[in-house]
This record gives structure tokens, C-alpha cells and sequence, in this order.
């Protein structure tokens, strides 16, 4: 209920009070902010993907622009040699809007990445269109596209059958609880039926031989990977831990301590302010995470913060 309070008030918070708090979890406004992030979490052996924040599109024009931006971030990776790759939301290269445009700017995107050595990574957005995403992934790799990796969703009932059914392409995945608040047939709501789904799906992408992507900042689920992985004698390069900017810097640095990957999402854009907006609205528990977050270190300056 706190959480929902905090969201619905957000609007009428000053943004430069709206700006400060979210500097912690979102790079800055330009292009130059988020290599900059990407340079400080490198040098601490931390890797990166860089995510272009932008507003919902509604007209297929808006997506050259997005494209535009993503290709900008993978040509100046290039340049400064940084250690990242990118995430992109499917909706904004026009997912739901027109389906063989956006198939036409992954497909140069992803091509644009692998001559650099690169990767992409298609985001998973909320319900309405895992379908489309999936397909896309397919299509991407059925055209010869390897350099491309695709997202699930611990929470979603049906991840568990999309994991068989996307075995025989051995994906790149990132297996994540999931954002969207969905209805309850589809979604698991129970904190620890999400935490036993995440297993079951980190289980059962190792058994299809999947490199994984463990995105969480949850401690138990933290440990149980790492147990799965230990137990499997997985080697560094057949999986990584991924977290957001800002959350839980030291369970970061600790996963970097005892030598896994560690990739850190990188937020970056001019639309900054109405990104945050939307997303704290979207999932109120993320405005309850944040004042904990921001009164603890209120309380205690000296925990760790920024990369
Ligand atoms: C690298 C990465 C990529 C992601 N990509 C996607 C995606 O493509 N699609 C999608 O639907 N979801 C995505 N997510 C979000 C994910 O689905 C969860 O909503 C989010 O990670 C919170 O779940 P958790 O596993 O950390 O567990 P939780 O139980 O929600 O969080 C554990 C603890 O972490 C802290 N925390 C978690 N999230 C935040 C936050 N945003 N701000 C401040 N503190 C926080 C809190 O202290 C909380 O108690 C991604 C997450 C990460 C880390």
C-alpha cells in the first residue's frame, strides 16, 4: 500500500527531486553518460548492456529513431573498447505496430553487432506481446542471426513450455522474475512459487544446454543459482549473473569477488523522467524498494552506491 502511495504521488514530486533519486539507477540523459557508467563498471570487472530508455511509439516512424540511437551506442562501444552489449525493447523497433519492420531492424542491428564482435539482446516486454517477441527471436536465428539472445519470465505460468520450445535453437537466455504486473491466470503471484519458477526455468535452460543470463537481485535466488552451478561444474563462460545499475552494488561485487560474470544494465536517455514515471507506476513494489533504498542510505551514508 506504501508502495502504491509513493507511485501515485511521483507526478507531483519535483523533478529535480525525481532527477537525484534516479541518478542512482539511470545513467544520465546523453549517450556520453552511459559509456561513462559502462567505463567506472568495467574497470571494476564488471560487464555492461546498454538499454536506450525511450516512451511508448505510435507510429512506425518513431522506431528509425530508436534504431538510430542503438546503432550509435554499438559503433561507440566499439570506439572506447568497452566491455557491453545492448538490450532493446522490442516494442520500440515497432514490435506490435509492424512486425517485418521490426524483424528488419533487429536483423541490421544484430548484423551491426556481430561485425563488431557484439550482441543484442531482445527484451521481454509484458504479455501481450511474448508471442511476437519469441517469434521474432526465431525468425532472427532461422535467417543465420546467432548474436542474439531473447528473455523469459520466472513469473509467467507458461515459461517452462517455452523453454521446450525454443530447446532445439540452444538460446542465449536471460531468465528474469518479470516486471508486468499480469492477470493471475497467466502469472504466478506467490513470492515463493516466482523464486521456485526461476529455479525450475534456470534448471531447465542448463539441461538444454542454454548459455544463461541470471538476472536478480534476490539473495536466496542468488544462492540457489550459484549451488546449480556449482553442482553442474558450469565453467565461467556458460553463464552470467545480470543486475540493474544502482541495486545491490555489493552482492554485485561479491558474485565479481568469487569470480563470475557479473553484466550490469545500463539505463540511459533523454526521456529519463517520464521512463521512471511510467515504470514505477507500472510496479508500484519498485517505488517501495527505492524509499527503502534511499532512506538506508539516509540513515547510513556510508553504504555503498553509485558504480
Ligand atoms: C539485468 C536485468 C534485466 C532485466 N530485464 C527484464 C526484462 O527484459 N523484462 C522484464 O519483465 N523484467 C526484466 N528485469 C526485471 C526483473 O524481471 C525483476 O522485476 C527485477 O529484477 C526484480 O526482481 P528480483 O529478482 O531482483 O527480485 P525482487 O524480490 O523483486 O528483488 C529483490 C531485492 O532487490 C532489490 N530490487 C529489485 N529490483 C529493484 C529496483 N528496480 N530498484 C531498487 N531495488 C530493487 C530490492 O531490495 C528487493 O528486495 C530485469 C532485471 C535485471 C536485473
Amino acid at each position: 500500500m506504501i508502495s502504491q502511495a509513493i507511485a501515485r504521488v511521483l507526478p507531483v514530486v519535483p523533478r529535480p527531486v525525481v532527477r537525484h533519486i534516479s541518478s542512482r539507477y539511470i545513467a544520465g540523459p546523453g549517450l556520453e553518460d552511459a559509456t561513462t557508467t559502462v567505463r567506472k563498471l568495467n574497470a571494476r570487472g564488471k560487464l555492461a548492456t546498454v538499454d536506450v530508455l525511450g516512451e511508448e511509439i505510435t507510429e512506425v516512424g518513431e522506431t528509425d529513431t530508436f534504431a538510430a540511437a542503438y546503432e550509435e551506442v554499438l559503433a561507440e562501444i566499439d570506439r572506447r573498447h568497452l566491455d557491453s552489449n545492448i538490450s532493446v525493447k522490442p516494442t520500440a523497433l515497432g514490435l506490435m505496430l509492424d512486425f517485418d519492420l521490426c524483424r528488419r531492424h533487429f536483423q541490421q542491428l544484430v548484423h551491426r553487432a556481430r561485425v563488431r564482435d557484439n550482441f543484442v539482446r531482445i527484451d521481454m516486454e509484458d504479455a501481450t506481446t511474448t508471442d511476437a517477441a519469441l517469434e521474432l527471436y526465431r525468425q532472427l536465428r532461422d535467417a543465420g542471426f546467432d548474436t542474439v539472445g531473447v528473455v523469459l519470465q520466472a513469473s509467467l505460468k507458461r515459461t517452462i513450455s517455452d523453454i521446450g520450445d525454443l530447446a532445439d535453437l540452444r538460446p542465449n537466455v536471460r531468465i528474469c522474475k518479470g516486471i508486468y504486473v499480469e492477470s493471475p491466470e497467466i502469472q504466478f503471484r506467490e513470492f515463493r512459487t516466482v523464486q521456485q519458477s526461476f529455479v525450475n526455468a534456470l534448471e531447465a535452460l542448463f539441461d538444454s544446454g542454454c548459455y544463461v543470463g541470471i538476472a536478480t537481485h534476490d539473495e536466496w535466488l542468488v544462492a540457489q543459482a550459484r549451488r546449480i552451478v556449482a553442482e553442474r561444474g558450469l565453467g565461467r563462460g556458460e553463464y552470467e549473473f545480470q543486475m540493474l545499475l544502482g541495486v545491490k552494488p555489493s552482492l554485485g561485487d561479491a558474485l565479481v569477488a568469487e569470480g563470475h560474470r557479473l553484466r550490469i544494465y545500463v539505463p540511459f536517455g533523454a526521456q529519463w523522467y517520464e521512463y521512471s514515471l511510467r515504470r514505477l507506476q507500472e510496479n508500484p513494489s519498485i517505488a517501495g524498494y527505492i524509499a527503502s533504498d534511499t532512506l538506508g542510505r539516509v540513515l547510513n551514508p556510508t553504504r555503498n552506491g553509485l558504480p
